[in-house]
């Protein structure tokens, strides 16, 4: 059962052949068993999911369910939820209750969804491992030894251990692909703006989009339906048609133009990861696909420009959570700079304080300039270089990380290896492109994402162009021993 695809159990549950309330006590259970080994949940919501389980059941035999109707998913513990704690994997705001829903949330509960639970996060998505949450690492269903990837990293782990069918992620600079890559399930980044951020905990907003993990191209395209469009709440969101995804799912791929960036495959790709990706890129040309060598010479200055960026914003973000306003207040404070300094000092861990340290930094008079202005300047030549290679191909194919998910502990000491190690997936956000990451084999005996990136909007011929690849393969059937 776990194994199934949304449109399969949601056929199932037309036919009557199982209740939404029995798939939801079917998951539940699942999640009590493995959550204790992979970590991958920081709040279960049994109660909610049983009596939203009995409402779509309701729908369902009144005719009124959609495709979603009665689907087990979970939410990244960044998406605020009504009534469930929001915690964003932060002491800050471990007891913090929203009393209103994201507009992901409200939209999916409208299409009848039911949720299981919230996900563990790196601490305001900050980190590629999932080793900042204040609740303690997810750990990767292929090899608990290994991190899941980060920062939707519990979100990554939940639907590679087929705990949930599907479950949200937020992607500021790979949040969602490099998880999803390095757990072995499909990711999707849409295009900034193309979903709503209202009632997402803002990391860097300008970066900042919610996305979508699940078994395969084709479930993510169902939830994108639910979930994309404008949002009077979001101002960002963009006023931009809502095609339907799944129409062109199986439109032949013949004549694709495939580019290939020359400067992603300079030296540092695992020989694992290369192979698996070789493998990827001539199922493709099988497929009718043509490759395009492409130039895009501005990716090295990604990673130190992304962590400018980031930090400014997130430093602004992140003022709010001063014990006043927002997230856990100190006891007995002298005075209100002693509240402020011993609440913030409590309330966030050392990733989190090392950017807000840097993002103050780098916007103080004197060193903006020289930082700030630098690197905005800096993200239009890296939007403007995919700008140019989409005039010449269709999509851009890339391996989703250089190397699979390193070791629990491997990298803390060094967070700077840990920043390069999103080199392929940053510059998308720099761009506010969307792009896709989706299993093509092994390395090291575990899972490598190939990883799609296509122009504004796309989002459409992206699922298009995986499910295309997935029809004719079967590394994303592949699952980890955990889940049998
Ligand atoms: N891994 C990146 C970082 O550490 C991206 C995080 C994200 O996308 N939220 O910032």
């Amino acid at each position: 059962m776990q194994h199934k695809t949304i449109s399969e159990l949601s056929r199932d549950l037309a036919k009557r052949k199982i209740s939404a309330v029995e798939l939801a006590q079917y998951f539940l259970a699942r999640i009590k068993l493995l959550n204790p080994k992979l970590n991958s949940f920081i709040t279960i919501t049994e109660e909610q999911a049983l009596s939203q389980a009995k409402l779509a059941d309701q729908k369902i035999a009144r005719g009124e369910a959609t495709l979603l109707t009665g689907i087990p998913i979970a939410h990244k513990d960044t998406f605020c939820t009504t009534g469930i704690k929001t915690t964003c994997g932060s002491k800050a705001l471990a007891n913090f209750i929203s009393p209103y829903n994201a507009t992901v949330v409200e939209r999916l509960n409208a299409a009848g969804t039911v949720l299981l639970g919230k996900t563990n996060m790196d601490e305001f998505s900050m980190g590629s491992s999932n080793e900042t949450s204040y609740f303690g690492p997810a750990k990767n269903p292929w090899n608990l030894l290994n991190v899941p990837g980060g920062s939707s990293g519990g979100s990554a782990a939940a639907v590679a251990a087929r705990l949930v069918l599907a479950a949200t992620g937020t992607d500021s600079g790979g949040s969602v692909r490099q998880p999803a890559g390095l757990c072995g399930v499909t990711g999707l980044k849409p295009t900034y703006g193309r979903v709503s951020r209202y009632g997402m905990v803002a990391f860097a907003s300008s970066l900042d989009q919610a996305g979508i993990m699940a078994k395969t191209a084709e479930d993510v395209a169902l939830i994108l339906q639910a979930i994309a469009g404008l949002d009077p709440k979001d101002s960002t969101s963009a006023d931009f048609q809502v095609p339907d995804y799944c129409k062109n799912l199986e439109q032949p791929i013949q004549g694709l133009k495939i580019g290939l960036p020359k400067e992603y495959f300079t030296a540092g790709i695992n020989s694992g990861v290369a192979i698996a990706f070789d493998t990827a890129l001539s199922e493709l040309e099988k497929l009718g696909a043509k490759i395009v060598h492409i130039n895009l010479p501005h990716t090295k200055l990604a990673i130190p420009t992304y962590h400018v960026i980031a930090p400014a914003e997130c430093s602004s973000n992140l003022a709010r959570f001063d014990g006043v306003r927002f997230g856990y207040r100190c006891p007995n404070p002298k005075n209100i700079e002693d509240l402020y300094i011993r609440s913030r000092s409590a309330s966030f861990g050392d990733e989190v304080k090392r950017r807000i340290l840097i993002g103050t930094y780098v916007l103080s008079a004197g060193y903006y300039d020289n930082f700030y202005l630098q690197a905005q300047k800096i993200r239009q030549l890296i939007s403007a270089d995919f700008k140019e290679a989409f005039k010449q191909v269709d999509v851009i194919i890339t391996p989703t990380t250089p190397a699979p998910a390193f070791k629990i502990g491997e990298k803390t000491r060094d967070p700077v290896s840990m920043y390069l190690s999103d080199i392929f997936v940053v510059p998308i956000n720099l761009a506010g492109l969307p792009a896709i990451s989706l299993p093509c084999g092994f390395a090291e005996d575990l899972p490598v994402g190939l990883h799609i990136i296509g122009n504004y909007f796309t989002e459409e011929k992206l699922c298009n162009v995986a499910h295309c690849l997935q029809k004719n393969t079967a590394w994303h059937l592949e699952k980890p021993t955990i889940t049998t």
